[in-house]
């Protein structure tokens, strides 16, 4: 047992700090308020390697570990998590699952030119009536013989208006339920697919959500990922990953939150003493940071059993249902440390609050990790 970052994750971790704090932490309030996608951040992002972090470096990737992914995830996340969904998505959904899962034609036609961010992508698995139960979806890929037609509907896609590839999960046959669905990379600008109208969300407000619309488009066969009716288990093999970053996601969120309140309670007289000096502070800044570092271990340890090729279904699961949980507490109570001033923006702190609340739904909500928890306890 070692709780010793190295030389390497910490150098990472001070990497992603001083981005966040000198890219993107300018503007991030209007960012919020006009719901603006951060192109030039993530632009940024990208050149320095964010977005590729464990790709291989063949693919042009970081060829990083999970823990140095986990690191970079909450630093940024303290700063704008509108930033940080789609560093998750590119990384853990995409990049992820290409390389893991792809053909060696479909990494160099695509991986390489995702993990430098020269493009982005989008993970589409969420339908109007395919959530949690995600087997139920209505999208068809009717097999052609050497294309896939595509027909129906996406939501809520993050990325949705902003990537260039888009890997979609569709029905090819029914009758085989879950066994029939396959996963394809779709290209933006193929005959008949439409992006939908952008989300004006509760949080997150920067990232680029959409409904997607796909009319007859053909999807060359090439562009199927992994045998035919392998595309429940892709998105869901994916999904085991991508918790993990939506749960650094939550930390990110956390900490940041607790950091202000910290920062904030040491400026703020009441009572002719800082506020800090008032036992009642002093407790809510010792429960912030115990629960904290308490859902920062959890991340870290899903992200040791995945580079060390454990199992990670249910790490990665605890990991994202307590950090969420903790995202959401903890930013309630920095607002609460904050007062009045915590109801207004300038301080930051109210939108951590309404951008903690997606991670306790995206990416399987907190009911559906305790049904993936409870599945692994009780095999
Ligand atoms: C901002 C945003 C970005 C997103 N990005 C993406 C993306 O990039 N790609 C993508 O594919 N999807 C994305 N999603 C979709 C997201 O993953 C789904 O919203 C989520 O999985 C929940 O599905 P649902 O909204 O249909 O809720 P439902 O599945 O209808 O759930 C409603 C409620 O019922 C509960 N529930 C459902 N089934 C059970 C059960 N068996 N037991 C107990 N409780 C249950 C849920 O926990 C929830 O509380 C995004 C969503 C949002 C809001």
């Amino acid at each position: 047992m070692n709780f010793q970052l190295t030389e390497e994750h910490l150098a990472v971790q001070a990497a992603a700090r001083e981005f966040a704090q000198t890219e993107l932490l300018p503007g991030v309030i209007e960012r919020d308020e006009h719901q603006k996608f951060p192109a030039e951040q993530i632009k940024k992002m990208g050149e320095l390697g964010f977005l590729g972090m464990m790709v291989d470096p063949k693919y042009n990737g970081g060829g990083m570990d999970t823990i140095s992914y986990v690191l970079a995830m909450e630093e940024i996340s303290k700063v704008d998590a509108s930033a940080s969904v789609v560093m998750s998505v590119n990384n853990s959904l995409v990049c992820w699952g290409l390389e893991k899962y792809g053909t060696e034609e479909q990494k160099q036609k695509y991986l390489t030119r995702l993990a430098t961010g020269e493009i982005i992508g989008a993970f589409c698995l969420s339908e109007p009536e395919a959530g949690s139960d995600a087997t139920s979806q209505r999208t068809t890929a009717e097999d052609k013989g050497d294309y896939y037609l595509l027909n129906g509907t996406k939501n809520w896609i993050t990325n949705g208006s902003t990537a260039s590839v888009y890997l979609v999960i569709a029905q090819t046959d029914p009758e085989k339920k879950h066994r029939g669905i396959n996963a394809f990379i779709v290209e933006r600008g193929m005959e008949g697919f439409q992006v939908g109208l952008k989300e004006n969300k509760l949080g997150i407000r920067g990232s680029d959500t959409h409904s997607l619309m796909f009319t007859d488009v053909k999807v060359p066969k090439e562009n199927r990922i992994g045998e035919d009716g392998f595309g429940f288990k892709f998105a869901m093999s994916t999904l085991a990953g991508g918790r993990i970053g939506i749960a650094a996601q939550a930390l990110g969120i956390a900490s940041g939150a607790y950091e202000l309140a910290v920062k904030y309670s040491k400026e703020r007289k009441a009572f002719g003493v800082e506020i800090a000096k008032h036992q009642a502070i002093q407790f809510k800044l010792a429960d912030m940071a115990t629960n904290i570092e308490a859902a920062r271990l959890l991340c870290l340890k899903a992200a040791f059993h995945k580079d060390t090729h454990q199992d990670y279904g249910m790490s990665g699961a605890m990991a994202k249902l307590f950090a969420s949980k903790v995202a959401m507490e903890t930013t309630v109570e920095a607002v609460q440390v904050h007062g009045g001033y915590g109801f207004v923006k300038e301080y930051h702190v109210e939108r951590l609050m309404r951008d903690a609340k997606i991670t306790q739904i995206y990416e399987g909500t907190s009911e559906i990790q305790k049904i993936v928890i409870s599945r692994e306890l009780l095999k």
